[in-house]
């Protein structure tokens, strides 16, 4: 789907499909730099944002990995993330030892990333770096580490390229900012 199609929902075109494609490169780009065939790096998406990223990214990386998933919901108003975070689907690999890479739409809050950072690090994986598209510098509640971040955007609620609002937007190529008549 188009921007075009949505055109009323979106105040803002933020980043297009080329820009996206383009920063999707270049972050595999500084991450192929930083592995080799032989970690067998296993990419962790993060359901269900992060299907898009997870499907350019993954093609983009001249890389031999793996890939698998998880699911997470943070309790909490439904908006805001609590940082309270329950398991809704896991891993079906085991990390011990492994060099996992996560890989996120948007870090928010940095909330629910920091918990799952924890997570996995106490199975036991020989390292856990990030991997997020996007992050809202304003909106950070708890410092974490990321490794490879796409692009700093403003503090406004964002659809497109997997991220959602109520479960529709996803399928929308760019990311824009959704109008607030949408939710209010
Ligand atoms: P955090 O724990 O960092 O606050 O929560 C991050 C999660 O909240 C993201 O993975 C995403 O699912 C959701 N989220 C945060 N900001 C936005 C946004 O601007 N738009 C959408 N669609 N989801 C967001
Ligand atoms: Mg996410
Ligand atoms: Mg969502």
């Amino acid at each position: 789907m188009d921007i075009d199609d949505v055109r009323d929902d979106i105040t803002e075109v933020l980043l297009t499909e080329e820009q996206i494609a383009g920063k999707i490169a270049e972050l595999a780009r500084r991450i192929e730099a930083d592995y080799t065939d032989d970690d067998d790096v296993l990419l962790v998406g993060v359901l269900r944002g992060a299907v898009m990223v997870m499907a350019d990214l993954a093609r983009e990386l001249r890389l031999q990995l793996n890939m698998d998933w998880m699911a997470v919901s943070s309790y909490g108003s439904g908006t805001q993330s609590s940082g309270v975070v329950r398991i809704l689907k896991d891993l079906d690999t085991d990390i011990t030892g492994r060099k996992v890479l996560i890989v996120e739409d948007i870090i928010d809050s940095g909330l629910t990333l920091s918990w799952l950072l924890a997570n996995l690090r106490s199975r036991g994986a020989a390292s856990v770096e990030i991997c997020a598209l996007l992050r809202k510098p304003e909106a950070v509640k708890v410092e974490i580490d990321v490794r490879y971040v796409g692009y700093d955007i403003p503090n406004a609620f964002v659809v497109g390229y997997g991220l959602d609002y109520a479960e529709r937007y996803r399928n929308l190529k760019s990311i824009g900012v959704l109008a607030p008549h949408v939710y209010s």
